[in-house]
């Protein structure tokens, strides 16, 4: 079996079209936009018909950054900077999944990412961590090659779904001014073009 781990933003949205996990799960570790990334990914997999499991595990006391709404962390690379975040998220879902017979567990990550633990070196080395360990489960990034835009044209990711999914960094809601609301739009208009059929 096969598992996605979902935030609801567009990589891991055209993740879950393009290859069509045995599951999704998404983890509500006290950022922010937690409830956002679940109602988005809870909305996109029923739009798709994908299982669908959900983490809720409060680790906000340990974040940093916007996403955490404090301050950022020193040596931070970004303002949204949390630290270890991709280590955790996956290791969370591990320990969900490695007892369901899960055996690959697939990241949303991008040629775009600019954190340290988005890049190949760092799912390399992540993928040895958790495969050595009982279940022998692997750690993928299939859309770590490509940008967000060229990863939505070629999943076929269908514009009707764009409204679904969510990348806001600090709100509930997508607040439309924050890094991850602004990198959205951008992708979007490059990918589907400004207004494709007028509808925007
Ligand atoms: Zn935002």
């Amino acid at each position: 079996m096969k598992a996605l781990l979902m935030s609801g933003g567009l990589d891991s949205s055209a993740l879950a079209w393009w290859l069509r996990p045995d599951l999704c799960v998404t983890v509500n570790y006290g950022q922010q936009a937690a409830k956002g990334e679940m109602a988005a990914s809870t909305a996109i997999c029923n739009a798709i018909g994908l299982a669908h499991q959900k983490i809720e595990v409060d680790l906000s006391s340990l974040g940093s950054g916007t996403m955490a709404d404090k301050a950022p962390a020193a040596g931070g690379s970004a303002a949204e900077f949390w630290p270890y975040r991709n280590q955790m998220l996956v290791t969370l879902a591990a320990m969900l999944l490695m007892p369901q017979g899960v055996k690959e567990i697939m990241v949303g990550s991008v040629s775009t990412d600019r954190h340290t633990d988005g890049k190949a070196i760092f799912y390399r080395a992540l993928d040895r961590t958790v495969s050595l360990q009982e279940g022998s489960l692997r750690v993928t990034a299939p859309a770590r090659k490509y940008s967000t835009p060229k990863l939505l044209k070629m999943s076929g990711f269908p514009y009707d779904l764009i409204g679904l999914t969510f990348s806001c960094h600090v709100y509930e809601y997508a607040c439309g001014q924050c890094s991850g609301c602004i990198k959205h739009r951008q992708c979007v208009e490059d990918a589907y073009g400004a207004s494709p059929g007028g509808a925007v």
